[in-house]
C-alpha cells in the first residue's frame, strides 16, 4: 500500500508543552504506522501555521489537485489525528467524497481510523458528514444559549461561585447566601490589609486553600459582573464586595501568565519511545501516565495479567544513554559496519544476475520491435491488418518502457550500494556525531530526542529479568546490546 502523509500545525505553532504535535512528530508517527503495516510513503505534504478552517493551505491545496485531476499515485491519505485535516463540517465533507470517487483510503492514527478498504471507503464520507454535523450544532446551539444568558446578566454556567446560589428552576440570576457571603468579605479586608493567602486559608481551617482565596479574589462576580467565553457582562445579581476593595484587592494580585485563567494548562509529556518497546510477553508497551500527572511510564498493554510497567524518563535516558556511547566505541560500529557491508554484498550478489536479466529482456523486445518495424517497411502491412500490427507495437513499446525502467532503477541501487560499500563506516559515525552534538545543544527537545531515537533505534524489548534489550536499526547477530537494569517500579 503506498501512503500519503499529510501533517499541520496551526498559527500558534507546536513548542512541545502546548497542545499540539509538530509537524516532524506527526510524520514519524505516520511513518512508523505505515512501517509496521509493511507499507511504503510514498510522498508527504504539510501546512505549518494554518489553521483547520482555512482552505488555501498550500499543502491541502496540491491534495485536493491531484485528486481532481486523478493523478494521485498514492493508494491511501495518513493523518496523525483527524482535525489535522479537517474541522469544518463543508470542507471534510468535500475532501471525504474526493477520497471516495477516487478509490482512495483514508488512515487517522489516533482515532485508530481505517478506511482503506473498499467497504472503509464506502462508510468514510457518511461517517463523517454525520459526526461533524452533530459536533457543530451541539457545540454551535451550547455556545450561543450560554452567551445570550450571560447577555441578559445571568449566570450561564453550572456551578455558582462561592457565596452564590441558583435561584429556582430556570432561573439563572444568583442570589447572594448571606452566611458565606461575610467569608467572601472578610477574606477581601484580609487580603486588602496585607494578610498572607497562607494566613488567611489557616484562619479558615484549610478549607479554602491559598490558590482557591487567589481564585475567589480575582472573581469579577462578586463585584456585581458576568464573565463569559472572555467576555464581561454587567450581571443582575447583588455585589458583594464594594467597588473600591475590589479595585484595591486586584491592584493587589500577583499578575498571572496566561491572562488571567487560573489553571495552568496541562503540559503534554512526549513520549519518544512511543511504538517501540515491546514486553517479555510479546506484546506492545505503550505510552501512560498517572492522573496526578506525576508520574509517565510505559505499560504492557495486558493489564490483566502482565501489568508490566517502566518510568518513561528512566527508559529515555538509558536509551539515549546507549546512542551516545556508540558514538564512543569505534569496535562496536566496526563490527555494525561489518554486517551491513555483508548483507548488501549479498543484495548484490542477488540482483545483479537481474540486472542481465532485464537486459536480455529489452534485447529481445527490441527484436520483435524491428520485425514489425520492416513488415511495415516491406509492405507486408496493409488496411486488413493494419491495426491488428498497430495495437501489437504500441504493446512492444509499453513492455520495453517499463522494462527499462525498471532496470534503470536496480542499476541504480546496485551503483549506491556499491559505492556505499566503503562508505559505511564513516556514515555511522558522522550521523552518530550529528546526533549526539544535536543532544548536546538541546538535551530536552523532545523532537530532536525522538529523531535520534528512530535513526538508531528498531525496537526495545523487555527481557523476564527487568533489562531492556536494544535492537539497533543497523544491529548485528553479535551486536546485542543491553541497558542497565531498570526496575519496574522505580521512579
Ligand atoms: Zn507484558
Amino acid at each position: 500500500m503506498k501512503y500519503l502523509i499529510y501533517a499541520r500545525v496551526s498559527p500558534k505553532g507546536s513548542s512541545w508543552d502546548g497542545n499540539e504535535t509538530s509537524v516532524k512528530m506527526q510524520i514519524q508517527m505516520c511513518r512508523d504506522y505505515i512501517k509496521a503495516r509493511g507499507g511504503t510513503v510514498l510522498r508527504e505534504l504539510s501546512d505549518e501555521f494554518f489553521s483547520a478552517k482555512d482552505k488555501n493551505r498550500p499543502g491541502l491545496q496540491e491534495l485536493l489537485a491531484e485528486l481532481k485531476s486523478g493523478t494521485a499515485e498514492w493508494d491511501t491519505l495518513i493523518v496523525y489525528r483527524l482535525d489535522r485535516l479537517t474541522r469544518s463540517l463543508r470542507d471534510g465533507g468535500e475532501i471525504f467524497e474526493m477520497l471516495r470517487e477516487n478509490a482512495k483510503g483514508f488512515v487517522s492514527i489516533t482515532e485508530n481510523i481505517d478506511f482503506s478498504s473498499p467497504v472503509g471507503r464506502a462508510m468514510m464520507s457518511i461517517i463523517n458528514v454525520f459526526a461533524q454535523f452533530e459536533r457543530e450544532q451541539t457545540a454551535e446551539r451550547v455556545k450561543h444559549k450560554m452567551v445570550s444568558i450571560a447577555e441578559k446578566g445571568e449566570f450561564p454556567v453550572s456551578v455558582p461561585p462561592f457565596a452564590y446560589m441558583r435561584g429556582e428552576k430556570h432561573d439563572n440570576v444568583l442570589k447572594v447566601d448571606p452566611r458565606k457571603a461575610e467569608i467572601v468579605k472578610d477574606i477581601f479586608n484580609m487580603y486588602a490589609s496585607n494578610i498572607q493567602t497562607m494566613d488567611i486559608a489557616k484562619k479558615y481551617h484549610g478549607t479554602i486553600s491559598k490558590q482557591g482565596i487567589l481564585n475567589m479574589l480575582r472573581n469579577k462576580a462578586y463585584a456585581g459582573k458576568i464573565v463569559y467565553a472572555g467576555k464581561e457582562y454587567q450581571g443582575k445579581h447583588d455585589r458583594i464586595i464594594q467597588e473600591e476593595l475590589f479595585d484595591k484587592v486586584q491592584a493587589k494580585l500577583p499578575q498571572t501568565t496566561n491572562g488571567g485563567r487560573s489553571r495552568p494548562k496541562s503540559q503534554k509529556y512526549p513520549y519518544i519511545l512511543s511504538g517501540l518497546v515491546h514486553c517479555h510477553c510479546g506484546r506492545y508497551m505503550t505510552p501512560a501516565s498517572m492522573k496526578s500527572g506525576s508520574f509517565h511510564y510505559y505499560r504492557c498493554t495486558d493489564i490483566v495479567n502482565c501489568k508490566t510497567y517502566v518510568s518513561a524518563p528512566a527508559i529515555e535516558n538509558a536509551v539515549l544513554g546507549k546512542i551516545n556511547q556508540l558514538d564512543t566505541q569505534p569496535e562496536m560500529i566496526m563490527e555494525i559496519t561489518d554486517e551491513i557491508k555483508r548483507q548488501k554484498t549479498e543484495f548484490l550478489k542477488e540482483n545483479k544476475p537481474n540486472i542481465a536479466n532485464l537486459n536480455n529482456a529489452i534485447i529481445n523486445v527490441n527484436l520483435e520491435i524491428n520485425k514489425i518495424e520492416n513488415a511495415f517497411l516491406s509492405g507486408l502491412v496493409n488496411s486488413q491488418n493494419k491495426d491488428f500490427w498497430n495495437e501489437k507495437l504500441s504493446k512492444l513499446l509499453e513492455e520495453k518502457k517499463e522494462l527499462s525502467l525498471r532496470k534503470e532503477n536496480l542499476q541504480k541501487v546496485v551503483s549506491n550500494l556499491e559505492t556505499e560499500l566503503f562508505n559505511d563506516a564513516d556514515f555511522l559515525t558522522q550521523q552518530l556525531k550529528t546526533f549526539n552534538d544535536a543532544l548536546k545543544n538541546n538535551p530536552n527537545d523532545p523532537d530532536t530526542r525522538r529523531t535520534a531515537i528512530l535513526a538508531n533505534i528498531k525496537e526495545i524489548t523487555r527481557t523476564g529479568d527487568e533489562r531492556f534489550y536494544l535492537k539497533l536499526n543497523y544491529s548485528t547477530p553479535n551486536g546485542k546490546d543491553w541497558l542497565p537494569r531498570l526496575d519496574s517500579n522505580q521512579d
